[in-house]
């Protein structure tokens, strides 16, 4: 199919939120297009095909718990494939197992024993976890906020406990260690790690926005790059121009920032080199944290104990992640990552592969305390319609949500 010269809806970006966005208005009949300067649908979920691995373009997981995922999404369809709950962490001395004795009792005793944080933390821990999961998940959201850092020394966990486990665990979620994004993100993530699993699907996670493209089909047009937007026009690269109703502006925010007046929201860099071995340096699928605090590596996935389809036959396929200034030396990361997880795994680590480094300088927006997760979709001055993680909470759950939010208060300016 061409692209038309005019339609009902432009909509600029195929990441997750524009695509949520067109599905939602595809089901309501509405004429649409889906525009991409990238060469195929995903964002900043796309998966790469390397020597028979699949390399995620930076390492990222879906929660099963995340009500938008499960409004958009067919996760049978995606084959998930499931991280253990819990963690090992790397101590300085050695790799402790904290588990998650409520979906797995057994773990309650290796998780007592292990020597991080104190037999108080890890009650701390069940508490909270008992706390959460009795209130919906909208609610993490209620209340005054504060950083993570200070709501967690507020619930009484112990420094040590907070350095060897938070810092690396939430640190891999928020991509900063520092803990001083908002602690409503700390409850409503904590909440959907004990509610549900840390997944990808067997394919690679480009899977997800795959998915929701499908029935859009040749309504997206992808290596389409938009040059400047109205209200009522888009104009692209080569200067042809598609005239539509309404534009709906579903870029990542700093695209969003060069295309019209919204501010670009601050954001945080990640890191994740890949390696291939012939050995795996653990036997499950659980996710590996630096409780040492020395990076460059803040958590490490075998990713081929968690799908075999990620590496290639007879192989293993590791993970490695880093975050805050840890990225900043992309040419490095990988060298010093391997000279740091030799102490975690042996000297077979010198043996790995390195296959590609990826750095994402925007990986995701800063929610600082007080953000405004639920707002009303923005308009921007010229009047087109914004969507986008950073409207609501970079996150699959957030690029949904905000994709989903947008296509119903344009419906209801359509049909008013
Ligand atoms: C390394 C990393 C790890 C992450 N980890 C997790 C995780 O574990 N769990 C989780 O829930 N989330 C995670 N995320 C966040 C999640 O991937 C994003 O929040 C989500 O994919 C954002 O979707 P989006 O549609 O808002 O934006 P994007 O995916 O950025 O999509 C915007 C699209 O706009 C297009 N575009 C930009 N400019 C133009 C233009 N001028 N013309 C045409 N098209 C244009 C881009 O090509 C892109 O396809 C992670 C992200 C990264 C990068």
């Amino acid at each position: 199919m061409e692209i038309p010269q005019r339609t009902d809806v432009v909509i600029v970006g195929a990441g997750l939120s524009g695509l949520a966005c067109a599905r939602l208005l595809q089901a309501e009949g509405i004429d649409l297009v889906v525009l991409d300067s990238s060469d195929a649908v995903g964002g900043r979920m796309r998966s790469d095909q390397v020597e028979g691995f699949i390399l995620d373009r930076g390492f990222q997981v879906l929660l099963t718990a995340y009500e938008e995922l499960n409004r958009s999404a067919n996760l049978n369809a995606l084959d998930l494939q499931r991280f253990k709950p819990g963690s090992l962490i790397w101590t300085g001395k050695r790799l402790e197992r904290l588990g998650d004795p409520f979906r797995n009792p057994t773990a309650l005793p290796t998780s007592i024993l292990a020597r991080v944080g104190t037999i108080e933390d890890k009650l701390r821990v069940a508490l909270l976890r008992q706390r959460l999961l009795r209130r919906p998940a909208k609610m993490a959201f209620d209340g005054p906020d504060r950083t993570t850092e200070d709501e967690l020394r507020q619930e009484g966990f112990s420094e040590a406990f907070i350095d060897q486990f938070f810092r690396p665990f939430l640190g891999g979620v928020f991509l900063e260690r520092d803990l001083k994004t908002s602690a409503s993100l700390f409850r409503y993530y904590f909440r959907c790690f004990a509610a549900g699993d840390a997944a990808v699907p067997a394919f690679g996670i480009q899977r997800l926005p795959e998915q929701i493209a499908e029935p859009l089909g040749a309504l997206v047009k992808v290596n389409t790059t938009v040059r400047s937007i109205s209200n009522e026009a888009v104009t692209l690269d080569d200067g042809s121009a598609i005239a539509a109703d309404y534009v709906v502006l579903a870029t990542d925010g700093e695209a969003a920032a060069a295309l019209s007046d919204i501010k670009a929201p601050e954001s945080k860099a990640a890191i994740t080199s890949y390696f291939s071995a012939a050995k795996a340096p653990i036997n499950e699928p659980i996710l590996i944290l630096d409780g040492e605090g020395t990076g460059p590596a803040n958590h490490v996935a075998v990713m081929s104990k968690v799908s075999t389809t990620y590496a290639s036959e007879g192989r293993h396929l590791i993970a490695v992640s880093g975050v805050d200034k840890e990225t900043e030396d992309p040419a490095s990361f990988h060298e010093s990552a391997q000279t740091q997880l030799t102490r975690w795994f042996g000297s077979g680590v010198s043996d790995w592969e390195h296959l590609r480094t990826y750095r994402i300088p925007h990986a995701l927006p800063r929610h600082p305390p007080g953000f405004e997760s639920t707002r009303p979709p923005q308009r921007t001055s010229c009047g087109a319609w914004v969507t986008g993680d950073y409207s609501d909470f970079g996150s699959t759950q957030g690029a949904l949500r905000s994709g989903r939010m947008t296509a119903e208060a344009l419906l209801a300016a359509i049909h008013t």
